[in-house]
């Protein structure tokens, strides 16, 4: 049987996210980044956000034309050249079955999520790592789909090291393209913003008596610190975060059982109607997220509002 309009809109996710990292790659080699405040300096574009966000977008919007897909950046209305376009899919991807319970989506059905580059102010600091690209596919207000590329992994394990990576999920499917880890058991390392940081976001980790913190940029990055069990839960009591940045790895943690909600416990919706800001912050756990919850102080949830 054909593949559903889900698996067939991720397969051209994967492709379409692996041209980007090309993009992202790209630019910095020119050593041109073209940075822009948004709103102030730890709010930045680059040229590679602009040029990604344009590169996702039309290549999607082509190929699904009806497909609601919203992205971080606002650019001015302008032709897209025809080298940023992708037109691929990745064929394994096609080769999996669609969860009955998607696969009668339609296009008007979806929502697509994109951050076209997460940690821009690492990636304007030379912290490569830290960069993602981010596809989050959602349907009835929910994450169900994701695309995180990684597109500078490796880049400091030499030069035999395959450069970039893409890890993708379908709720009912799994997340593949990474090595499925848990954190140290008994141990509280706690993942959270390196550009961000404020009393309240160090006052909740005090609260949660931490082993070790690991402080790095990205939301995309700091899902993957927990699904390769570098740390045991991301924890960021701030508003700041965005619906691009927590929907893919939304969808990516939750088809590995994990579980990720703003900081009082309530889930993300990403329907189109919804509020950008994920106001009341995040809390995210590949196991054992009842505990850290558990330990989130009335005094931070009070000073964040949904
Ligand atoms: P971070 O953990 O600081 O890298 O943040 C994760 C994502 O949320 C990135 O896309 C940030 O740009 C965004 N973010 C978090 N806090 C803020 C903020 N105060 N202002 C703008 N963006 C933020
Ligand atoms: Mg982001
Ligand atoms: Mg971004």
């Amino acid at each position: 049987s054909s593949p559903t309009l889900l698996m067939r809109v991720v397969a051209s996710a994967y492709s379409v996210a692996e041209k980007a990292a090309r993009i992202v790659r790209n630019v910095m080699a020119t050593g041109d980044l073209g940075i822009v405040e948004k709103c102030g300096a730890n709010d930045l574009q680059t040229k590679a956000d602009r040029l990604v966000q344009m590169s996702i977008c039309a290549s999607l919007a082509r190929k699904f034309p009806k497909v609601t897909i919203i992205g971080e950046e606002e650019l001015p209305p302008h032709d897209v050249s025809e080298e940023l376009i992708e037109d691929g899919h990745c064929e394994e991807i096609l080769k999996k079955t669609c969860p009955p319970q998607y696969a009668g989506i339609k296009e008007e059905e979806l929502v697509v999520w994109v951050d076209p580059l997460d940690g821009t102010k690492e990636y304007t600091e030379g912290l490569l790592d830290h960069v993602t690209v981010l596809i989050g596919i959602a349907y009835g207000g929910k994450a169900i789909a994701g695309v995180i590329n990684q597109p500078y992994y490796n880049y400091e394990a030499g030069a035999d090291a395959v450069l970039g990576r893409t890890i993708w999920g379908v709720l009912g499917i799994g997340a593949f393209g990474f090595e499925l880890t848990e954190a140290p058991a008994g141990k509280h390392i706690i993942v959270t913003t390196r550009s961000h940081s404020s009393t309240l976001v160090n006052d909740c980790i005090s609260a949660l008596n931490p082993d070790s913190v690991i402080r790095v940029g990205g939301a995309g990055n700091k899902i993957i610190q927990l699904i390769e069990g570098k740390a045991s839960a991301y924890v960021f009591a701030s508003p700041g975060c965005k619906k691009w940045d927590t929907c893919a790895p939304e969808a990516i943690l939750h088809a590995v059982g994990g579980k990720i909600t703003d900081i009082h416990g309530n889930s993300f919706h990403y329907n189109k109607e919804v509020k950008h800001m994920n106001s009341a912050g995040v809390l995210a756990a590949l196991r054992n997220y009842d505990y850290y919850a558990s330990c989130i102080p009335n005094t931070v949830k009070q000073s964040l509002v949904p």
